[in-house]
């Protein structure tokens, strides 16, 4: 066992003059680990990945020629079940960008409580330019080559940024050919048709909702009309718009790839949503006035809620966010820069690894569903999300009050101890 005794206690504070995703995910880290006293053999092991792999993917394109692809699986920690997070295809993924996303999904599996580690992987690649043959072609190539981390008790992936319920069934198909039976449990965010849960689809942004509904009673801001902005209209920001518009809220903004879009009278999110199943983007939207994408984030609102990607908030635009409450939808969309300039400016922020936690609870309901073999109604899983994402905003918001510091280094705090403690509890095998 390490010795209690030895806390860390760095010299210096608390925010690291630093921008990469990992650093960012490290500072907040250091911060809240500070506050916990955290013991210095457990601090070192939580800063280090358990595993981390990259895989050449070799694919026959169309044309008759092969490509090679790079693929990336991190598990950051497995001590309090398997490892659990996304898959994403994107022209600028990077190891380091994998290994912050593993991390984040450890801690928010943990503020969730529910008995997963975290994990993430990652292929560079354009999803956009490849058919679907090469994209499959792909995705099985991929799971083959990481094919030994997977299980429904060593790792579990789901989709991400660009992907979706198909490359789900794909990667379940080929691991499933490999053990010679269908292992359901193996990967979450499948279709329904062959294990996938009701509801996880809908699940990250349905959590978005739970948790901007709770801060905004915080503040005592009334729902019904309450503006909102919204940065991204995939599947997490195009279910959060719909979801806070049936709540009553005014839609003002929304963005995508092709740009932004302003009505201050409120948008119609089911006409957006339409508009994009036929164009693909919002490129062209009748119902809302362009305005240049950076203005999308300093639009004057109740809340804002970031749905793409990280590092959208920087001390670059922090200063001219003009909002009361932010509610992470993305990973990482504020740097660890920007949280001082928020703080300052009065701004509440629901991080990441509680905002968009609903997606991965519900993918926990997907693999107790499979290993059960006994599928829950819709009403039930949105219950239970609700339940759990209600639970957790108040202890991630009673740990903030306790240590008085924000709701991020809050959630922190939180997810850090529980890691911890398992991690303690088990010892470290020799
Ligand atoms: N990619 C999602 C996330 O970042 C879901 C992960 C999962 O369901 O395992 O939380």
């Amino acid at each position: 066992m390490t010795d209690i005794t030895n806390f860390i206690r760095p010299e210096k504070p608390l925010f690291l003059a630093v921008e990469h995703p990992f650093e960012a995910m490290m500072s907040r880290f250091d911060y809240a680990a500070q506050l916990l006293n955290l013991d210095r053999g457990l601090y070192k092991v939580l800063r280090n990945p358990d595993r981390q792999i990259i895989v050449s993917i070799p694919v026959l394109m169309d044309n008759g020629e092969v490509e090679v692809f790079t693929g990336y699986r991190v598990l950051y920690n497995t001590s309090r079940g398997p490892g659990k997070g996304g898959i994403r295809f994107d022209k600028n993924v990077t190891l380091e960008e994998v290994k912050a996303l593993a991390a984040w999904m450890t801690w928010k599996c943990a503020v969730v409580n529910i008995p997963f580690g975290g994990a993430k992987g990652g292929v560079v690649c354009d999803p956009m330019s490849l058919s679907v043959g090469e994209l499959e072609r792909l995705t099985r190539r991929y799971t083959a080559g990481i094919i030994e981390l997977l299980g429904p008790d060593s790792d579990v992936p789901a989709p991400d940024v660009n992907t979706n319920e198909r490359i789900m069934a794909w990667v379940m198909d080929t691991y499933s050919m490999h053990h010679r039976h269908t292992v359901t449990a193996v990967v979450t965010g499948k279709p329904v048709e062959m294990g996938g849960s009701l509801g996880r689809r809908e699940a990250t942004g349905r959590g978005v909702m739970i948790v901007t509904r709770e801060a905004v009673r915080h503040l005592g801001i009334d729902i019904i009309g309450a503006t909102v902005a919204v940065q991204g209209f995939g599947n997490v920001g195009s279910v959060s718009s719909q979801l806070l518009r049936e709540q009553g809220c005014k839609i003002i903004g929304v963005g995508d790839i092709s740009g932004a879009f302003y009505n201050k009278k409120g948008i119609d999110i089911e006409k957006a949503l339409e508009w994009v199943r036929t164009n693909r983007t919002l490129a062209g939207f009748p119902g809302a006035e362009t305005m240049e994408p950076e203005e999308l984030l300093e639009l004057e609102c109740d809340v804002l809620v970031p749905a793409a990607k990280e590092d959208q908030i920087t001390p670059r635009n922090a200063e001219k966010i003009r909002t009361k409450v932010i509610c992470e939808g993305a990973n990482g969309p504020t740097s660890a820069k920007a949280d001082p300039i928020l703080q300052e400016k009065g701004i509440l922020v629901i991080p990441d690894i509680l905002a968009n936690a609903g997606g991965v609870t519900v993918s926990y309901f997907e693999w107790v569903q499979n290993r059960v073999g006994y599928f829950w109604s819709l009403d039930r899983v949105n219950d239970r999300m609700e339940r759990m994402m209600k639970e957790s905003f108040d202890s991630v918001y009673e740990t903030a009050e306790r240590y008085k510091v924000p709701l991020r280094i809050g959630a922190y705090i939180l997810a850090i101890d529980k890691v911890a403690r398992t991690l303690k509890l088990r010892g470290i095998y020799a």
